[in-house]
């Protein structure tokens, strides 16, 4: 059986046999009245784990942070946040659209920061001519990368200083947390809390590296969840006999943490093996993501690289970059057989 190797997302993983039988154990109820004991278990673990009174667990990354937004903001207010930043960029516009919260964006450096400097330039005075400034939110690791602790303390106490709540947009806080915590030789829940202590807020993805089918979670202080399941219920998120998903969301903080040390491993693998290509400008991967860049000159290629990628069985993306993304359901075979394709590519247009 020739099998897919799917690098277009880490969401595309299926539970394992374990997680569906973790699903199918759990004990159910109904969370809209509070009484799933596998969403409240669920909830008291993560906000354990990461230091915060509440989590609430919702059904997508978008939701989590659309109700962090919404429960740090009112409308006129605004946030500050990075031009690549999902919340920003990738939600439609969500915090504007449904809560009339206008984002400030700010440019990226090199290293996924925002300039401290440039932060403090984008507070507005208490004015009637200017949005108030609420919220900065930033996001870790923010494509791939993983954002430097020292910076975080920074941001997050001058954002404090001049009077801002703190949100972190932590879909992968995990990957950030492993690769921070074999950088220093730590614990990786040791290191995911102390990066998610630096906020007021908090979002985790349980469906992008952790394997989990569906979800993510909201975590903040007990008034802030209060506020965000308001908003949760509003956007349609209060969800039933949810403690099916929940469960699987458990049994991969459980079980899937460590080991997404073994993906940003495969992504380093993939980029040493794409190195050398002359057509291409591999950026060193941090955690389990390894975007690629066509050359000038080779440019034009990339949707017919995309598509030669397909035909033999290896998926990725191209929207503005290539993008290959690492998780539990690709091995170092199935990495170079997608370095193999990409060389065959190359090695076939240059006939051509
Ligand atoms: C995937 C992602 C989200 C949104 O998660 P969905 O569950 O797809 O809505 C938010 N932020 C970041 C950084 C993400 O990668």
């Amino acid at each position: 059986m020739s099998t897919i190797v799917d690098l277009r997302s880490d969401t595309v993983t299926q539970p394992t046999a374990a997680m569906r039988a973790a699903m199918m154990a759990a004990p159910l109820g109904d969370d809209v009245f509070g009484d799933d004991p596998s969403v409240n278990a669920l909830q008291d673990k993560i906000a354990a784990l990461l230091g915060f009174e509440a989590a609430l667990f919702v059904p997508s990354g978008t939701q989590s942070n659309l109700c962090a937004v919404l429960s740090h903001c009112q409308r006129g207010d605004e946030y500050i946040v990075g031009q690549q930043a999902h919340c920003y960029r990738w939600e439609g516009g969500g915090a504007a659209v449904l809560g009339s919260v206008q984002p400030q964006p700010l440019s990226h450096q090199s290293d996924g920061t925002l300039l401290l400097a440039d932060i403090e330039a984008a507070i507005k005075p208490d004015d009637p001519h200017f949005a108030r400034t609420k919220l900065l939110a930033l996001e870790n690791t923010l494509g791939g990368k993983v954002l430097p602790f020292a910076y975080l303390t920074q941001a997050t106490e001058l954002a404090r200083s001049r009077g801002l709540s703190c949100h972190l947009d932590g879909a992968r806080l995990f990957n950030a947390a492993v690769a921070q915590a074999a950088a220093r030789d730590t614990d990786p829940l040791g290191e995911a809390k102390r990066i998610a202590q630096c906020f007021d807020s908090v979002s985790v993805c349980f469906s992008k590296g952790l394997g989990a089918p569906v979800g993510s979670a909201l975590l903040g202080s007990a008034e802030l969840i209060a506020r965000a399941r308001r908003i949760r219920k509003m956007a349609g998120g209060a969800m039933r006999q949810a403690g099916l998903l929940a469960a699987a969301a458990s049994y991969a903080l459980d079980h899937h943490v460590p080991r997404l040390g073994q993906d940003h491993a495969l992504a380093r693998r993939l980029a040493d093996a794409l190195h050398g290509i002359p057509e291409l400008r591999v950026e060193p991967p941090r955690t389990n993501i390894l975007f690629v860049d066509l050359a000038q000159e080779a440019k034009a290629r990339g949707d017919a690289l995309i598509a030669y990628l397909k035909s033999q069985g290896v998926l990725a993306t191209g929207l503005y970059r290539l993008r290959f993304v690492t998780h539990l359901d690709v091995d170092e075979a199935g990495i170079d057989r997608a370095a193999a394709a990409v060389r065959q590519f190359f090695s076939r247009s240059v006939l051509n």
